[in-house]
């Protein structure tokens, strides 16, 4: 019944090349990708071959272009992107812990992804959208609330669905809305939490017990991430089924979950059983892991289907 949307920050991404550093020392730092956890989701639809289009904003510079021509060139409908003369691109620099986490500096909220709103373009491509994906970190955008707002409406007036991804970055959510969040999560089709923030979400510890809960709540369907182990599928009756990981080398993590939400979805909106769904979400969060570059590892499902066929999975 349409595309998938998305809104919210694009972004350029500027990383470091080794683990351990601080941002008070002088390192080696290597960029600009394209980013931003809704480009990049989005950037995946399209390179799928799923309909998609993208609400943002971009400053009228190099970092703005090189986004916008990356999205294109992936098959995403930017006709919703705003260009602003007065505020640059945002950016965001990540920098690697000894133990594998990550520490991201944004630039957000002063920045063109800070002055999203519901122009014109974005009511034109919300009232076509046939599903609509949500990210936790752009909720800390002052525009999305109204966004998520308009576009939820008209593509569940159209017969539509909705996900959600907590995609709770501790840089992010400071200001973000309680009440907002937890609507999100009852009213999502599809919720696709890490573990922390499954537990998060119905406020629970433990598992099994969170994911009863959640569907409790109106949730449709839960894909639970679980980084190099694989991912879980939940069903509303109960049923759940485990894909394990591929085995891969782990250059660089950022964007591993948006590519697999993306897959997921893609891939469930095509028909498909949420079993092989599944093993396709994890093919492509494993080889987005692969390479430096949050979205330098999307891939079609020609790549996934080579990707499966030749990598070993953890037992
Ligand atoms: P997020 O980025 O949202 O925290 P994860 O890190 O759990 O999400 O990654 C999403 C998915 O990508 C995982 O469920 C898994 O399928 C795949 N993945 C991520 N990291 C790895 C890894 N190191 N090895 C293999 N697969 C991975």
């Amino acid at each position: 019944v349409g595309p998938t949307i998305v809104a919210g920050e694009i972004l350029v991404e500027i990383m470091a090349t080794e683990r351990g550093f601080g941002f008070l020392e002088p390192q080696t730092l290597t960029g600009p990708f394209p980013s931003g956890a809704p480009a990049i989701f989005i950037d995946q639809v399209g390179r799928l071959g799923g309909g998609a289009g993208i609400i943002g904003c971009v400053g009228r510079d190099d970092f703005g272009t090189l986004n916008l021509e990356r999205l294109k060139r992936d098959g995403v409908d930017v006709a919703a992107v705003d260009i602003s003369d007065r505020f640059p691109t945002g950016c965001a620099f990540v920098r690697y812990r000894p133990d594998g986490g990550r520490d991201f500096v944004y630039n957000i909220a002063e920045s063109a992804a800070g002055q999203i709103h519901l122009t014109t373009a974005a009511r034109v491509l919300a009232d076509k959208a046939g599903h609509l994906h949500i990210m936790g970190s752009t909720l800390s955008i002052a525009g999305l609330k109204e966004i998520v707002a308009y576009a939820g409406k008209a593509v569940r007036a159209r017969g539509g669905s909705t996900s959600f991804d907590p995609n709770m970055r501790k840089e992010l959510i400071a200001g973000a809305d309680g009440a907002l969040f937890s609507a999100l999560v009852d009213d999502a089709d599809l919720l696709l939490p890490s573990g922390d923030e499954l537990l998060a979400a119905a406020g629970i510890d433990d598992e099994q017990q969170a994911v009863t809960a959640l569907f409790a709540r109106g949730v449709g369907e839960i894909v639970l991430k679980r980084g190099a182990d694989g991912s879980s599928w939940f069903g509303a009756d109960g049923a759940r089924i485990d894909c394990a990981g591929f085995l891969v080398e782990e250059v660089d993590p950022t964007g591993a979950g948006d590519c697999f939400g993306a897959t997921y979805l893609t891939c469930r909106r095509q028909g498909m059983e949420p079993g092989k769904a599944l093993l396709y979400a994890n093919a492509a969060g494993a080889r987005n892991v692969t390479r430096r570059g949050p979205m330098e590892g999307v891939a079609g499902f020609d790549v996934l289907d080579q990707f499966i066929a030749g990598t070993a999975r953890r037992t």
